[in-house]
């Protein structure tokens, strides 16, 4: 009867323990969020490794004109250089993320690194605006140490649903129709303000007026992420 009942308390054990690394195994590997399930004709344009006083002030100015809000991933090196574009970027209530401090990809770098290039690029954010909530890793390069790490430090880890590869400068025309054969609610588009010259403002005016004949509206990715409907 002890036998037994030393066996049944190991298996008890056993299973509590298990239950546990499987809680904590689900939360290291939510998964980063490159779309947001929803029904609502809503969708977020991202734009990354700004600020650059070229090809930053120039989308800046598409997006007011069109009276749109929109999430920039900024770099921390470059918010070092240009702190008042990401002031202007707050101020025209657009929403920061951070897109680390020199654009490492992270997965080929040490715990003390990644948080480093984190916390360096909290550090210029913050003289300026409020510290973000999200994080794109630089190439969406991720793992689940990189999730969890940004999550220690209370950011999401956000990815992308439609690639325009405005960077590799590619025709206006490809870059539209890469977002309109690709759109659907709850796409994250991904764009770039980090380099000069760049087709991406040029862009910007037809995907804006083209997705709003569709009957779509723009939110920064903080707001989608409010339009998840479960289950879908
Ligand atoms: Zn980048």
């Amino acid at each position: 009867m002890k036998v037994f009942k030393k066996w049944y308390l190991y298996v008890v054990l056993i299973t509590v323990l298990l239950a546990v690394k499987d809680e904590n195994y689900l939360i290291d590997i939510a998964p980063a969020i490159s779309n947001v399930s929803t029904t609502q004709k809503v969708v977020a344009l991202t734009f990354d490794d700004g600020p650059l006083n070229t090809s930053t002030p120039v989308i800046l100015g598409v997006l007011q004109e069109k009276k749109v809000k929109a999430t920039f991933f900024v770099v921390g090196e470059r918010v070092k250089r240009f702190p008042s574009l990401v002031q202007q970027e707050v101020n025209e209530e657009h929403e920061i993320g951070n897109h680390t401090y020199n654009h490492p990809w992270l997965t080929g770098l040490n715990d003390r690194l990644i948080i480093e290039e984190l916390e360096k690029t909290e550090n210029e954010i913050s003289k300026v605006v409020p510290t973000p909530t999200l994080f794109r890793p630089p190439g969406g390069k991720y793992n689940d140490n990189t999730i969890k790490l940004a999550r220690s430090r209370g950011y999401n880890t956000i990815l992308w649903s439609i690639d325009t590869e405005d960077w590799r400068s590619p025709p206006v025309g490809q870059i539209v129709n890469t977002v309109l054969n690709n759109v659907k609610p709850g796409s994250i588009i991904l764009l770039h303000d980090g380099k000069y010259p760049s087709p991406t403002a040029e862009s910007l005016e037809y995907i804006i007026d083209n997705l709003r004949a569709r009957g779509y509206e723009f939110v920064t990715v903080s707001e989608l992420l409010q339009y998840y409907e479960e289950g879908r």
